[in-house]
């Protein structure tokens, strides 16, 4: 089978799994926008090839959490460790006073985001460029990775999307469904260890949802990735997610396996949110 092959790189290997250390640790970390507490003190630890399910209210920081590990926002105060490795450094002794966090050097972000890869609601293909094309620019030249080599693993990463004939199609010409897992074949081309979903099928029309969750399921199925999904799709979660976080105003208020979390929540607030979705 392709599928799993595809994810795979045979000549880097498939960098060992330490059980004992988190793939992702966020340690006390909060974010506000003004007056805004967005994320308030939170700490996650995720581990290697952990499926986790981000659930909760609208505007409770679901996003916000995404948003700081793929860089697009920093934080004002915690840490965050991917595989062990801090993304920002924190000030040392005699360092920043306002204990605020130190931009690490730029390629040190580069080199950590490249661990990380992100699908969002809008799939944000480049219009201009065909669905080849889009999955193998950033390999090409972020990576820098060969033509050929970019094109044969975007072929393989197309037809484990179920796209292989679209290869020389533009975006316009797909649907949303389409789309969105041309999307998710070009954030794997960059062969992260961490996919993020934020809310990946709320933009679809309904009979293209499924399809994007089957690749979702599918790749949840590849042990080795550790991904983290925020959805509404709580059949989904359930199905899919080791666990369930529920978010409520920046924290999150309850967490557990799926089974606990929905069929036996011990918040309040987590019962009442579930009574209102689902
Ligand atoms: P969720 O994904 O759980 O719906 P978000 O993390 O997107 O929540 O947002 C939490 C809150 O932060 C929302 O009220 C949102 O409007 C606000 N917010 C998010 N990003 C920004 C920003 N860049 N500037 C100002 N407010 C923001
Ligand atoms: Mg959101």
């Amino acid at each position: 089978m392709t599928t799993t092959s595809a994810l795979r790189d045979p000549a880097a290997g498939t960098p060992a799994l330490d059980a004992a250390r988190p793939m992702i640790r966020f340690k006390g970390i909060s974010k506000a926008f003004g007056s805004l507490t967005v994320l308030d003190n939170l700490d996650l630890d995720i581990a290697p090839a952990e499926k986790v399910a981000l659930i909760g209210p609208s505007g409770s920081g679901k996003s916000t959490l995404l948003r700081v590990l793929m860089t697009l926002e920093r934080p004002d105060t915690g840490s965050i460790e991917i595989d062990g490795a801090p993304l920002w450094h924190m000030p040392g002794k005699g360092g920043a006073k306002n204990g605020g966090l130190v931009p690490a050097d730029a390629g040190h972000l580069r080199e950590m985001r490249k661990n990380v890869g992100m699908v969002f609601q809008q799939f944000n293909l480049f219009p201009h460029m065909t669905v080849l094309r889009n999955v193998t620019e950033a390999p090409v030249h972020v990576l820098g990775i060969g033509k050929d080599e970019a094109e044969a693993r975007a072929r393989d990463l197309l037809e484990l999307v179920g796209l292989r004939d679209k290869l020389g199609h533009y975006p316009a010409q797909l649907s949303g469904g389409q789309q969105q897992r041309v999307a998710i074949a070009r954030a794997l081309a960059m062969r992260p260890r961490v996919m993020l979903f934020d809310e990946v099928t709320s933009a679809l029309d309904p009979e293209t949802v499924g399809e994007v969750l089957n690749v979702i399921r599918k790749l949840a199925e590849e042990h080795n990735l550790t991904m983290l999904m925020v959805t509404h799709q709580m059949g989904f979660a359930r199905e899919f997610a080791d666990r369930v976080c529920f978010f409520y105003q920046g924290r999150i208020c309850e967490q557990g396996p799926p089974d606990q979390l929905f069929n036996h929540p011990r918040e309040e607030r987590t019962q009442a949110f579930l009574r209102a979705v689902l």
